[in-house]
């Protein structure tokens, strides 16, 4: 008898450093990333793009070292939060610390999940599709370099127009 087949989910992962080597962060993501494809299945990456970071009004004068972004594209079998937990261990990795550092400081990693399938959830650990990638371009424009035309579940609208929507 042949093993049952879990379902494979496409999804899309926000790469983002602005601390140390951005590039030896990104490709060591990726790498690890690989690890969790399914079978049989190639991961794409976009290009990598340097963008200012962007800090809250209240801490508008703390200087931050430009980001570098990226998206990359998988398919996987991981649930939801078993992905959460893979990304959170590889920023942990790279030395990413979360406890008593305040919210949008610099970081070695910082690996959102973006999209899972058409999911649309919101529970403590996890909202997907990310709440805020609508608003960001440095989101938005690596995205739609892999998947101009994919239509977001939350709001029905492509990629692309969401891009070009924005100020
Ligand atoms: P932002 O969410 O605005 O990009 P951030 O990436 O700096 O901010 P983090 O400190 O990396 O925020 O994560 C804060 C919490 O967000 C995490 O503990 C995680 O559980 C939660 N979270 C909720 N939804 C997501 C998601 N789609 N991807 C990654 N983390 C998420
Ligand atoms: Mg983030
Ligand atoms: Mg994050």
């Amino acid at each position: 008898m042949t093993a049952p087949t879990l379902p494979v989910t496409e999804v899309f992962v926000a790469l983002g450093s602005n601390l140390g080597d951005g590039h030896a962060h990104c490709d060591a993501a990726i790498e690890a990333l690989r690890g969790v494809c399914a079978e049989g299945t190639e991961l794409r990456e976009s290009s990598r793009i340097l963008t200012q970071a962007v800090v809250p009004e209240e801490r508008a004068d703390e200087r931050q070292p430009d980001y570098l972004n990226a998206v990359v594209q998988l398919h996987t079998c991981l649930e939801p939060l078993e992905l959460l937990d893979v990304l959170q261990d590889i920023e942990r990795q790279r030395g990413r610390q979360r406890e008593g550092v305040p919210r949008w400081s610099a970081r070695p990693l910082d690996l959102d999940l973006l999209l899972y399938g058409d999911l649309c959830l919101e529970s403590p650990r996890l909202t997907v599709p990310h709440p805020l990638m609508t608003e960001r371009a440095f989101v938005l424009q690596p995205l739609a370099e892999l998947a101009p035309h994919r239509v977001l579940p939350h709001t029905g609208r492509r990629v692309v127009d969401t891009l070009e929507a924005l100020p």
